[in-house]
């Protein structure tokens, strides 16, 4: 017997049955997003590793310890995505879209790669909702975007999930934090695992997204990056504050929340779920502000500001709900003879082409077991057709639930299933 090869871990099949879910996110998100005049952008899976390393930063774990990264046959160091952001930037550099409009919304959703330990709600390959806005540095846009995550959760009627904000400063605050942080954290150089102890001089940020306890005890100990901000960070930060008590979204301001890449300056925000399911991956979704990335990676001075929801976390969430967003079919058709089996497939074929969703086994056999597929399949009605139904152009509608049989003219079958759907639709649920 040949050896069954399995899917790579960490990166799931999605079937149907659950796939509905998925769907349910994604279309919501594109026709919120389109409300708020956000265009969906598709980069590929893979990108030159220089632009991960040069905007996420070589010391995150991102980078340094999460990336597949290989050479292409060509000797190109590639990897796959981690995450959008870069990506998405790049492209707006490539195709020099500055020059075409001062303002750009992009969307994007796709799959992202990370080599992580998997637990609940974390695996390599897991998938991502997020967006940029490119040109405006102004606090409004920041609020706005929170105003269009805040309304996805709504839309998707998660609750108990927190706004966390914070601002991290510019180049002429934060290098005073960064001193100040690097002095403290020599006094207490000790207590930190071997990664921070390297971290400290490399990225001192970093050590406060460690996710090691001890490290995290002594980062919130430690100065506080709001007590350093100049005055424009400052006043960039009160005016989102604001904007955010004009549009009625609730916030808390997190003075040690700093996220996990390296790209961010002031702005910064996390949505963090508080359902059991989620573990300790209560995380839904994240961004900020990335005003110097653009330029840092060779493209023109852009002000940005963006976010990235974890998919397969909310999907989870949803999954919690007990909602369920599984279109049964409208109608089985049964055969009842041999002899009629081309007129059922016709009559299904016509009626799919009038928009119903229609269930037919094309393996005929027995009205009985042909009926037993009708109710496994959760349709609403089956029809019955045999040479009867056939010669007089007459049939019935049996309602799966029970209840009696509507007659109907073969002709009339995909008008009166719309009018049955109505009515139920008007009925609301039951
Ligand atoms: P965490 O602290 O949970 O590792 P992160 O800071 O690495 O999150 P981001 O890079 O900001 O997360 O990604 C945004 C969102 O993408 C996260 O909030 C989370 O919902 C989701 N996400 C990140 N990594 C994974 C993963 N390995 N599996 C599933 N979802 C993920
Ligand atoms: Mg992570």
């Amino acid at each position: 017997m040949s050896r069954q090869i399995e899917g790579v871990k960490g990166m799931r099949d999605l079937l149907p049955g659950e796939i509905e879910l998925w769907q349910h996110v994604e279309g919501l998100a594109r026709e919120l997003f389109g409300r708020f005049g956000y265009g969906e952008v598709r980069t590929p899976m893979a990108e030159d590793t220089g632009l991960f390393v040069r905007s996420v930063g070589e010391e995150t774990d991102i980078v340094g310890k999460e990336m597949y990264t290989f050479d292409d046959k060509g000797g190109r160091s590639l990897s796959l995505r981690p995450e959008g952001t870069a990506p998405a930037a790049r492209a707006y550099i490539e195709h020099a879209i500055n020059n075409k409009e001062p303002i750009t919304r992009w969307f994007y959703m796709g799959p992202m790669f990370r080599y992580e330990r998997m637990k609940t709600g974390r695996y390599r390959q897991f998938y991502q909702i997020g967006a940029e806005a490119y040109g405006s540095k102004e606090a409004a846009q920041d609020a706005e975007m929170m105003d269009m995550v805040v309304q996805f959760l709504g839309a998707l009627e998660l609750k108990d999930v927190t706004l966390n904000l914070n601002s991290l400063g510019d180049e002429a605050c934060r290098p005073a934090y960064h001193a100040k942080l690097v002095e403290y954290l020599q006094a207490h150089r000790e207590e930190l695992c071997e990664d921070c102890k390297r971290r400290m001089e490399t990225n001192p940020l970093r050590v406060l997204d460690c996710k090691n306890p001890t490290c995290q005890a002594v980062a919130a100990a430690g100065p506080n990056v709001l007590e350093f901000l100049c005055e424009p960070c400052r006043a960039h930060f009160d005016d989102l504050q604001r904007k955010l008590t004009v549009l009625g979204i609730k916030y808390v301001v997190n003075p040690r929340m700093v996220r996990g890449l390296d790209y961010y300056t002031r702005t910064v925000f996390e949505f963090i779920a508080s359902h059991p399911a989620l573990g300790t991956a209560s995380t839904v979704g994240g961004g900020g502000r990335y005003d110097k990335m653009m330029k840092g990676l060779g493209g023109p001075d852009v002000p940005a500001v963006g976010f990235a929801m974890g998919l397969d976390r909310l999907v989870l969430l949803l999954k919690e709900s007990g909602r369920t967003f599984t279109s049964p079919p409208d109608l089985f058709v049964a055969v009842a003879d041999e002899g009629s089996q081309d007129a059922a497939l016709a009559l299904a074929s016509r009626l799919r082409r009038e928009g119903l969703r229609v269930d037919f086994d094309t393996r005929g056999g027995s009205l009985k077991s042909q009926m037993k597929r009708a109710d496994k399949s959760g349709a609403r009605f089956t029809l019955v057709l045999g040479e009867a139904e056939r010669t007089s152009g007459q049939a019935k509608l049996k309602p799966m639930a029970g209840g009696d049989a509507i007659p109907v003219a073969l002709d009339d079958v995909a008008k009166t299933l719309r009018a049955a759907r109505l009515a139920t639709a008007q009925a609301g649920p039951t």
